[in-house]
């Protein structure tokens, strides 16, 4: 069975993800990653100190040391790890998922969740039951840790200018998700002088304001308040707030390549020749800001992990996702909600402008996205064929097939989790958009005859 899927182990609670498991999962990484001190968090989802027990029971048998956070973001948590001269952490969270899901996350000495590789390793010792028991005198020692939001926090603040966002004095409403956003966003923007509203601020497991994942149709309450309540923006965080996705003043919900593109152009611009590394399934409007910019664009896989190793590797400038997903290398090489937050009001705050003013500056693009139903055997060879016919065509083949034309392009991957196939298609126009996905999906078709 494999344990680690796109982003960490997650599964339903107490059925897929269990006590049992998590205690093996921590013996194994303490096996392979010890000694030395390890660092833990959670956010607020239900289970969380069930398991935080387990990994601390799991991680000190190895004779690992470890450090507690209690419920921080996983930024907060990858940002203290290097600083806490730790080995590892260790992060309870299944970031956007349903409330019924939890999930567990490795990460490397310097913050960056597990590669996949070391992942490979822990699973392999998981499965073989080879761990490392300390003896007697050595268990490792349990210590918890309160400063990690005010260390975190002034790490944030020592990046961006204060004075100028103080100024603008901005009415923000922040909308925590009932998680650990809500203890880190609010009070950075009233630090830096904004007037906070929060919306589901207080930590609940069962999520009663809304679903973590922060898309539109989980929103509604959030753009009614700003536009309610007069605000200059609107923040959400998803469960472990590593991304924030915005709303602007007339309530309307930002697209994440949005809020990337308004980040980028301003951080690609401050030195020619920068770097900025996405996925290929980011679109036209963050080559047009990279390009605007003079830097130049690094493709990846879709995945944050793989966007956080390649950004370490190249000392790139930025990373981005189009979730919304911002990697600001010079605060830490991952994605991390309350950074972002904070980069959005100051850029509102220097150029004196409004979201949605901010937000018409850039070039629209349209998008469609179909799925393809796929039987789970039929993935591989699919994409072996569908290589093979779209050899001619201009493309990148980095992960799935992305096609190229001068009016748009669409890309087509199996999905990591579901027996299909996604295709995204983007274009100058809806239609545009629409006659590239037909595209796209009438090349799956052709593939599936060849399998
Ligand atoms: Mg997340």
């Amino acid at each position: 069975m494999k344990l680690f899927g796109t982003n960490g182990v997650r599964g339903i609670i107490n059925k897929e993800l269990t006590v049992d498991l998590a205690l093996k999962l921590s013996r194994a990484t303490g096996t392979l990653l010890g000694p030395g001190k390890i660092a833990i968090a959670r956010d607020s989802r239900m289970g969380g100190e069930m398991f935080t027990h387990a990994l601390i029971s799991g991680l000190t048998s190895t004779g690992c040391s470890v450090v507690d956070l209690g419920p921080v973001p996983t930024p907060t948590l990858q940002y203290m790890i290097p600083r806490l001269d730790c080995v590892a952490g260790v992060m309870v969270t299944a970031s956007h998922n349903p409330p019924h899901f939890n999930g567990i996350k490795v990460i490397g000495s310097n913050g960056i969740e597990a590669s996949r590789e070391t992942e490979d390793q822990i699973e392999k010792i998981y499965h073989s039951n080879q761990f490392k028991s300390a003896e007697w005198d050595k268990i490792g020692e349990f210590t918890r840790y309160d400063s990690a939001i005010d260390v975190y926090l002034a790490g944030i603040k020592s990046l961006i200018d204060i004075d100028k966002i103080k100024e603008k004095k901005l009415k923000v409403i922040v909308d925590g998700a009932n998680s650990v956003g809500s203890v880190v966003t609010p009070r950075l923007l009233r630090e830096i002088g904004c007037s906070v509203v929060s919306l589901n601020s207080q930590l609940d497991g069962t999520f009663p304001g809304r679903n973590p994942e922060p898309i539109p149709e989980n929103l509604k309450d959030l753009s009614a308040a700003v536009t309610a309540m007069g605000a200059d923006l609107g923040i959400a965080h998803d469960g472990d707030a590593d991304r924030a996705t915005f709303v602007d003043e007339t309530g309307r919900v930002l697209w994440g390549d949005q809020s990337f593109a308004l980040i980028a152009s301003r951080v690609l611009a401050k030195k020619r020749g920068s770097t900025l590394v996405t996925p290929v399934s980011s679109g036209r409007l963050i080559e047009d800001v990279a390009r605007n910019a003079g830097a130049k664009i690094d493709w990846t896989e879709v995945g944050s992990v793989v966007v956080s190793h390649r950004i370490e590797e190249i000392n790139a400038e930025l990373g981005g996702e189009e979730n919304g997903g911002v990697f600001y290398p010079d605060h830490q090489p991952v994605r991390d909600g309350a950074m972002t937050a904070s980069q959005v009001v100051e850029i509102m705050a220097l150029e004196n402008k409004t979201l949605s003013q901010l937000v018409s500056e850039l070039p629209i693009y349209y998008n469609t996205k179909v799925k393809v139903p796929v039987p789970p055997e039929k993935k591989e060879p699919l994409l072996e064929a569908l290589l093979n016919l779209s050899k001619n065509m201009n493309r990148i083949t980095i992960d799935g097939v992305k096609v190229i034309h001068d009016e748009g392009w669409f890309l087509i991957r199996p999905s990591g989790t579901e027996p299909l196939y996604r295709c995204f298609a983007e274009g100058k126009t809806q239609e545009t958009a629409d006659r590239l996905s037909e595209e796209g999906v009438e090349l799956i078709e052709q593939a599936k005859k060849l399998v």
